[in-house]
Formats: structure tokens, C-alpha cells, sequence
């Protein structure tokens, strides 16, 4: 399948795309993964991004668009993507839209994924993060803590709460979501390609997406 997965931060995304890539070898595409392991790795990627990911800020969409022309033309994008944390501005819409109308792909869907502020504030105070660029693994001290407290189950490297998940971060990041990335919903509504789904659980919106889907 070949989905956007649109949503505030914490709203889910990432492990609803996760999750959906069990369905059918999909392959998850979080620019946010891809922008952190270059600046663990400091390549000249992570250079240019590290500051505006810091404050909160969004990257400029010519890196990013640098970024995912590469990205999907990539083999294992073949049977399929799910864009998680991209496209975050109109201007990175219009230029998605070509750049797969060029590429010969066609999408099947747009989903938003609608939760409560309340719910995402808990969410992304609480969220932990595996340090290691390359894992990246996602853990919440209330119901998703590590076996052994501030170490990685998968990896061994260190949990830690992202530079971006301090309180004034977040919610620059869900201001700057709100300014830049929610007009595609108007976007994508325009396009007739776009479904809203309310559901805190990722279980419920997994179901939403295949009946979407008639799968
Ligand atoms: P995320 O993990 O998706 O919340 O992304 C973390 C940070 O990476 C964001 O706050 C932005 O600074 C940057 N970022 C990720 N994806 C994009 C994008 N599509 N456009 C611009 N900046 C992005």
C-alpha cells in the first residue's frame, strides 16, 4: 500500500506505520528517523538539520525533498511506502505530487490521524527514544518502559528523552504542525484521496485504514 500518514506529533503515526508494514512488507519512510541518524552519524545532512530539529522548527523542503526523491525510488519501496512525518508543508505536497507523477506512482491514501492535545501532550512527555541512530526504538515510562530502565531491549544503547521533547519543544512542535502542516488536509480533502481517522488506539485506526482499503 501506498499511504501518507498525516497527524500531530505523538499522534501515533510511527507506530501505526510500523505496524501496517507487518500487513504486506510495506516500508515505513519517517523522515524524522532519516534526519536523526544523520545527525547521530554527523554526516553534512545532520549538520544542516540539527539546529531547526532542536528549537522544534521544521528543516527547509529542499533538504527534505533531496532526502525522499532518493528515497523512493529505492528498491524496497517497490511494494510499497508509508510516508510517516512527510509531507509537512504545502510546498512539500506540490513537490510530492510531482515527484510521483514522475516516478509513475500512484498513492491509494491520505489518512489523518485525529487525537486529543491531552493525549499527545502525555504522549510525548513520557516517550523515550534508543539514542542509537540506526534503532531508534520508541518506549513510554508509563506503559511502554524498557525491561532495564534507561537501556534499549533491542540494542543495549541508551534510552533518552528527545532534545525535541522538552515541554517548550513540543509544543512549539504542535504549533508549527498546526501553522504548516494541517492546510493538507484541505490539500489532500481537494485531491479526493484523504480520510480522517479519530482513535487513540493504534489497533482502531489500523482497522479504519483496511476497511478504507477493502482489505
Ligand atoms: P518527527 O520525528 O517526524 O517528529 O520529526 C522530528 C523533526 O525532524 C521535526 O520536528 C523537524 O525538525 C524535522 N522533520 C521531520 N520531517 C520533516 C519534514 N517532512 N519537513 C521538515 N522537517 C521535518
Amino acid at each position: 500500500m501506498k499511504l501518507i500518514l498525516l497527524g500531530a506529533p505523538g499522534a501515533g503515526k510511527g507506530t501505526v506505520a510500523k505496524l501496517l508494514t507487518q500487513m504486506d512488507g510495506s516500508v515505513q519512510i519517517s523522515t524524522g528517523d532519516i534526519l536523526r541518524g544523520a545527525v547521530a552519524a554527523g554526516t553534512e545532512l545532520g549538520k544542516k538539520a540539527e539546529a531547526a530539529m532542536k528549537r522544534g522548527d521544521l528543516v527547509s523542503d529542499d533538504l527534505i525533498m533531496g532526502i525522499m526523491e532518493k528515497r523512493l525510488q529505492e528498491p524496497d519501496c517497490a511494494k510499497g511506502f508509508l510516508l510517516d512525518g512527510f509531507p509537512r508543508t504545502i510546498p512539500q505536497a506540490e513537490a510530492l505530487k510531482l515527484l510521483l507523477a514522475k516516478l509513475g506512482i500512484k498513492l491509494d491514501m491520505v489518512v489523518s490521524i485525529e487525537v486529543p492535545r491531552d493525549v499527545i501532550l502525555d504522549r510525548l512527555s513520557t516517550r523515550r527514544t534508543c539514542s542509537n541512530g540506526t534503532c531508534q526504538a520508541i518506549y513510554n515510562v508509563k506503559s511502554n518502559p524498557p525491561k532495564k530502565e534507561g537501556v534499549c531491549d533491542k540494542c543495549g544503547s541508551p534510552v533518552v528523552q528527545r532534545e525535541d521533547e522538552t515541554e517548550a519543544a513540543i509544543s512549539h512542535r504542535l504549533e508549527t504542525y498546526n501553522q504548516k502542516t494541517a492546510p493538507l488536509i484541505g490539500f489532500y480533502e481537494k485531491e479526493g484521496m484523504f480520510v480522517r481517522v479519530n482513535a487513540t488506539s493504534s489497533d482502531a485506526v489500523i482497522a479504519a485504514i483496511k476497511a478504507k482499503l477493502g482489505k
